[in-house]
């Protein structure tokens, strides 16, 4: 690997949420490009699953068991990275939750917390859990899987389909506390070289939402996979969709 090229053919990535729908797809078209991708998943039996059906595409993925809320799971994924490869490149915190498809004054506080505690709380344990090993990367990437619903300029905008709706508060919200983070630390790790940036996927047909989405998480992958592959001279500490750069 050069310092002028991104990571690829002898990088390792890891994608929290890997075994189902976008979180699938990113690995797949990850390892698709040569890149060791470590798959985590909460179950065992479901990772395990996934990780079959793209070794069995001749693709380079191996199994990680992560789940992102529980701190003990999060540290021993971390000593098992190290101990396997000794460094990570990109970081994609892909797993997530939406359980409030109702108007905000439904939502219980047990409902939101449970939705910061993947979605924010999740992101924030893996991403420093995670990050000594990639500060070991010539190339360090983050991407974290982000949501227009965690727009605060499309959630007001009249022009915008987002400000007749009225649901989701929760999942919005960590959203927007995500984005913050990926600004957060996008600031502190410029310096070192880390890219740190969201990635709006777009309304995808998954279990999230019971396939309602019209895009398929082949166009829902797309932007994650280029934001982990950015060159050096990428942006940093920003959101985007197919259509480039969001606003926040
Ligand atoms: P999905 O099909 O429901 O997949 C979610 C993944 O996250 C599953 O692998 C799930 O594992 C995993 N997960 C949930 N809680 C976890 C935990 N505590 N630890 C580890 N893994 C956990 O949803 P998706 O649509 O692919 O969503 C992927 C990401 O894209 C999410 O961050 C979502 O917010 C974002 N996104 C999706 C859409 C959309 O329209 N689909 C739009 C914007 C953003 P299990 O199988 O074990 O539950």
């Amino acid at each position: 690997m050069t310092d002028e090229t991104p990571p690829t053919a002898d990088s390792i990535a890891l994608v929290t949420g890997a075994n189902k729908g976008i979180g699938k797809e990113i690995s797949r078209q990850l390892a698709a490009q040569g890149i060791l991708v470590l798959m985590g998943a909460r179950d065992r039996e479901r990772g395990e699953k996934a990780v079959t059906d793209l070794k069995a595409q001749g693709l380079p993925v191996e199994f990680i068991q992560i789940d992102v809320t529980s701190q003990t799971s999060v540290d021993h994924a971390a000593a098992e990275v190290e101990r396997r490869h000794g460094r990570l490149d990109i970081l994609v915190n892909n797993a997530g939750i939406a359980l409030d498809w109702f108007p905000g004054s439904e939502l219980t506080v047990e409902a939101l917390q449970n939705t910061f505690e993947t979605n924010v709380f999740g992101v924030f344990r893996v991403t420093k859990a995670l990050l000594p090993l990639l500060q070991r990367s010539k190339h360090g990437r983050i991407v974290n899987m982000s949501s227009g619903l965690g727009s605060l300029t499309r959630q007001v905008d009249p022009a915008s389909p987002l400000t007749a709706q009225n649901m989701l508060l929760a999942y919005s919200s960590s959203k927007a506390a995500l984005n913050m983070m990926t600004v957060q630390f996008g600031k502190e790790l410029k310096a070192s070289g880390i890219k740190v940036n969201s990635a709006n996927p777009g309304f995808t047909a998954t279990d999230m939402n019971q396939h309602r989405g019209p895009r398929t998480v082949e166009q829902a992958a797309a932007t994650p996979v280029r934001l982990a592959l950015l060159t050096d001279d990428g942006p940093t500490t920003g959101v985007f969709s197919d259509d480039g750069a969001e606003p926040w």
